[in-house]
């Protein structure tokens, strides 16, 4: 009886230490707004900043910290964002492309095909609200402490090359896509707005150039890229619902996906020296600015959401990889190959950027505002992709894993706050629960490939 005792005891104070371990600190429970931006690539801001037309994101870097974050080898988005997420490498995490081989088709990855933890699940763990909305292999959207939304794939593109769209978006009549499900009417309101309202807020983007005529190729690029385009304007409104209904939260996170993809289609219009057929000097003069434009709305986007977040809310933006001319010599028509089609491309790791900016972190720059002119050419190198979990991690006060790849890049938190809560250690966040629900969304996810096969057959989805 007595040792029965001991042993009641025991399992108690082993049940409270578990507890402990993954508590965080009052002081880290401080909001903190993470913008994805695939492809952001420093050379295109670099004079938009020198001609003040990113206030937003110039102001977040002269109070904060930027630089170069490092990319990886192969530098496919889901693989890196993966990455990103998971501080490991794509053998590791399991996400090693945009879709993978089954019994001589092609599938998309989904949710279940990662095999470790991301960054979501590690601060659920811990008791932290995070809201993940729109990154890569997110279907189906996984439980966690908030709400996610998921960028959802339709597998039945894949057989066309020239109509597949890589990126996915929200689909109507489509299960699992928003976590908790009571959420999904909300957020499919928000996906018919957007769309409702997309032309004007095209027009708004982009000016004359949304309704200017188009030779067929470059018909063909905006085609490629609006769906992207428009998959951002949902994803941000969902966050900046969110952020107004003033539920309060440790971690929002949206992913931009509309850099890398008008950089992707439209470099040569932007830099038509680089290239032996740059476009005619009219389709320069309508869609020379197109990247541009979207990196103004980017910063427009981001202005959005701070203003609607609460006071004293940290930032960090993060981009998977920079972006540059490719295909110098391609002929740029309609009936090339598609992977003949893009002239910005990304394929060699160029690095990304990284700012960070708020409470927690060091700000680097004197002043409050960035001194100007802004040279690319003074940009250190901050750390790599996989160094971004560990960092945000000890921001939060939450044990970094013996298992990452990556390590806390104490530079750019704040000593103090360092000083106070040391970097904790733990041979992994994985665990038997995490490995049981993956196994789960991958079955879920078959499931849904019928249904999308129906709705795609009814017309409702491409
Ligand atoms: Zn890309």
């Amino acid at each position: 009886m007595r040792l029965f005792i001991i042993f009641l005891i025991a399992l108690n104070l082993w049940g409270c230490s578990q507890q402990e371990e993954r508590a965080v600190p009052a002081d880290a429970r401080r909001p903190l707004i993470f913008i994805a931006a695939d492809g952001l690539e420093w050379s295109v801001m670099e004079p938009l900043i020198n001609d003040g037309k990113l206030p937003a994101i110039a102001r977040l870097m002269a109070n904060g910290s930027y630089g170069y974050l490092e990319s990886m080898i192969p530098t496919y988005s889901p693989v890196v964002w993966t990455s990103i997420a998971t501080s490991k490498s794509p053998e590791k995490h399991g996400i090693e492309h945009f879709v993978y081989s089954h019994a001589g088709t092609q599938r998309y990855y989904t949710s279940g095909h990662r095999k470790t933890k991301a960054f979501w699940n590690i601060l659920s763990d811990y008791g932290l609200t995070t809201n993940l909305l729109g990154w890569w292999m997110t279907y189906p959207a996984e439980t966690i402490h908030g709400v996610m939304v998921a960028q959802t794939n339709t597998t039945g593109v894949l057989d066309d090359p020239k109509r597949a769209l890589w990126k996915g978006s929200l689909l109507r009549g489509v299960e699992d896509q928003v976590s908790p499900p009571e959420r999904q009417n909300e957020v499919m309101d928000i996906l018919e707005e957007t769309e409702a309202s997309f032309d004007s807020l095209a027009g708004a983007i982009f000016g004359a150039a949304a309704s200017a005529p188009m030779s067929p190729f470059t018909k063909l690029m905006w085609d490629q890229s609006r769906w992207s385009f428009r998959a951002d304007a949902v994803y941000v409104r969902v966050a900046e619902r969110l952020l107004s209904s003033k539920e309060p939260f440790d971690v929002l996170s949206v992913y931009i996906g509309g850099p890398d993809v008008a950089g992707h289609r439209f470099w040569r219009y932007a830099y038509p020296q680089e290239f032996f057929s740059p476009p005619a000097a009219e389709e320069i003069a309508n869609f020379g600015r197109v990247i541009d434009d979207y990196y103004i709305h980017l910063d427009r986007m981001i202005a959005a959401l701070l203003a609607a977040a609460p006071e004293g809310t940290s930032v960090v933006i993060a981009s998977d990889h920079g972006m540059h001319a490719i295909n110098p010599r391609g002929k740029f028509a309609v009936d090339t190959a598609p992977e003949e089609w893009n002239s910005g491309h990304h394929l060699d790791a160029p690095a990304g950027a990284l700012i960070v900016s708020g409470p927690g972190f060091v700000d680097a720059t004197p002043g409050d505002s960035l001194a100007l002119p802004f040279a690319r050419a003074s940009l250190q190198k901050l750390g790599g992709v996989f160094d971004v979990l560990p960092t945000l991690l000890a921001l939060k006060g939450i044990p970094i894993a013996r298992d990452f790849e990556g390590r806390v890049l104490t530079a750019l938190i704040e000593p103090s706050w360092l000083e106070k809560h040391p970097v904790r250690e733990i041979d992994t966040h994985d665990d038997e629960a995490f490995e049981a629900a993956r196994a789960a969304r991958i079955k879920e996810a078959a499931d849904q490939a019928e249904r999308l096969e129906q709705l795609k057959s009814l017309g409702y989805i491409r």
